[in-house]
């Protein structure tokens, strides 16, 4: 059996990219999503799931264990954003970002705990330079993703040794296929709108082998954006 990994949020975007190139690589890719997939894994499953579901998360992983009887990478890859300003943000919709976006990478990592270490495995987060910074209006996802990265360094800790977990920080990737300026792409240091094979080649690194002696780490991609100083003319 070929390597096995979990790709939450994979149905379409940056997950579905990172399933891509994982099959590329020989993973047999299990690809967890709300929605339907766009296209179907080649040579994996999909398993509809909402990753915030305590109960979902369990069968999907017993599902798992069943079926491949191993997990060498979980990707948890699923997230969405609600823009609006704070006085209009009802509470089911605050927890339904965290509970998208960082409870269900605890709900996954506590469920696959144990196939994660059999196999010396992986977690990759996928958070956001947002993390670090941010738009009005959008408090929700900013605490997530922020939470989301102080959970990965927490899980490098604690399940160390055995399993790795770093954090991926996109910035801006163009999933939609909408058509970007020239301004779009020259306010970027490296001159262009970031793409899911930015992300996905990232990934592919930090579940293989080679990526060994890194853990608890954020690599931020972003085209270098949070490093440039902007002052209004
Ligand atoms: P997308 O909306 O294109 O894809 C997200 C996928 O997650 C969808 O297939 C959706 O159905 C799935 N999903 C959402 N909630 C789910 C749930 N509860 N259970 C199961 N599946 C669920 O988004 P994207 O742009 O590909 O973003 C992927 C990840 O990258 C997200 O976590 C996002 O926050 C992060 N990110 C994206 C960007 C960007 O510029 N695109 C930048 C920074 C971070």
């Amino acid at each position: 059996m070929n390597e096995v990994a979990l790709v939450t949020g994979g149905a379409r975007g940056i997950g579905a990219g990172i399933a891509a190139r994982l099959e590329l690589g020989g993973w047999r890719v299990i690809v967890a999503d709300r929605d339907d997939p766009l296209e179907p894994p080649d040579g994996g499953r999909f398993v509809c799931c909402d990753v915030s579901d305590e109960d979902a998360v369990g069968t999907l992983v017993e599902g798992l264990n069943a079926e491949e009887g191993r997990l060498d990478a979980l990707i948890c890859n699923a997230g969405f954003m609600i823009r609006k300003p704070i006085g209009k943000l009802a509470l089911a919709e605050w927890n339904s970002v965290i509970g998208t976006n960082l409870t269900s990478t605890f709900l996954l990592a506590r469920a696959a705990e144990t196939l994660l270490r059999a196999s010396h495995g992986a977690i990759v987060t996928i958070a956001s330079t947002r993390a670090h910074q941010s738009e009005p209006n959008t408090e929700s996802y900013a605490a997530s993703k922020g939470g989301l990265l102080a959970l990965t360094h927490a899980l490098a800790v604690s399940l160390g040794p055995d399993v790795r977990a770093n954090c991926v920080s996109p910035g801006w990737i163009e999933t939609r296929g909408i058509e970007l300026s020239a301004e779009d792409h020259e306010q970027h240091p490296a001159g262009r709108v970031g793409h899911v094979g930015d992300v996905a080649s990232l990934v592919a690194w930090l579940v293989g082998r080679e990526s060994g002696f890194v853990t608890g780490s954020e690599f931020i991609v972003d085209g270098g954006m949070t490093r440039k100083m902007i002052y209004a003319e």
